[in-house]
């Protein structure tokens, strides 16, 4: 289960209001995609709903709990680093096996997941490899096997691919969809970049200055624009 509200969520930073009172729902399974410029407030939206900032008002719920005053890793979500969040010392078993670890996960248990993330990331010929000796591909896919062993009810990814080449990022943009094919686990994806927006997601909710312009599929944000903002970012031709 992945089911996600948000109810009224307001954030201040002092007396500055980062984000107005906003309602927003993702639903159970979703791909779902914050875009909008630098400095829109999509880090700190998804900071909320992970847990990593507290909400100045309003009410998150996942699948129907309240889960406002809950701490990150009482949430049952999986935030995904980029991947040099990884510890060069350790190797890959070790980097993925770290959040298990840290929760007191008996072994058999933690064998088992580390096995899963590994075939579903294609990383079993790597798992004794330390990060430096792997490509930039492969060690953001040990950043996401890190959030696969929670089986979290939903990943949040904060512009994962920002600090990998262009033709790198393509293919980890078509790693990362079909792991969403696989999984059917909802995920939420921060991009300033409106063509990871377009192709990765089932809902794209467009922010500018904190508030939502517009939630929609690709398509239906592409065809009917709200205003010229949207239309301008999407590159829609009205
Ligand atoms: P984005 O991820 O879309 O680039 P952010 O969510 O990082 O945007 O930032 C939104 C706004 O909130 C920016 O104006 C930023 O300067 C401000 N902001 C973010 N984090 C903090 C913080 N911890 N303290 C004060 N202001 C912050
Ligand atoms: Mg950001």
């Amino acid at each position: 289960m992945g089911r996600i509200t948000l109810e009224k969520v307001q954030k201040k930073f002092g007396e500055t209001e980062v984000i107005p009172p906003l309602d927003l729902t993702i639903e159970d399974g979703e791909f779902v995609v914050f875009v909008g410029p630098s400095g829109c407030g999509k880090s700190t939206l998804l900071r909320l709903i992970a847990g990593l900032e507290d909400v100045s008002s309003g009410e998150i719920r996942i699948d129907g709990q309240p889960a406002t005053d809950l701490p990150p890793a009482k949430r049952g979500l999986a935030m995904v680093f980029q991947s040099y969040a990884l510890y060069p010392h350790m190797t890959v078993r070790k980097n993925i096996a770290f959040p298990m670890k840290m929760a007191g996960m008996d072994q058999a248990e933690q064998d088992r997941r580390i096995k899963k993330a590994a075939d579903a990331l294609n990383l079993t010929d790597y798992l004794d490899r330390r990060p430096g000796q792997l490509s930039g591909g492969q060690r953001q896919r040990v950043a996401i096997g890190r959030a696969i062993v929670r089986e979290p009810a939903a990943f949040l990814f904060d512009e994962p691919l920002s600090n990998l080449d262009a033709a790198l990022r393509v293919g980890m943009r078509l790693e990362i969809s079909e792991l969403h094919s696989r999984l059917e686990t909802t995920m939420i994806y921060v991009t300033h970049d409106q063509v990871e927006a377009m192709t990765m997601a089932d809902k794209i909710v467009v922010l500018r200055a904190g508030n939502i312009e517009q939630v929609g599929s690709p398509l239906e944000l592409y065809r009917e624009p709200r205003n010229v903002f949207v239309a301008g970012f999407i590159g829609s031709p009205k």
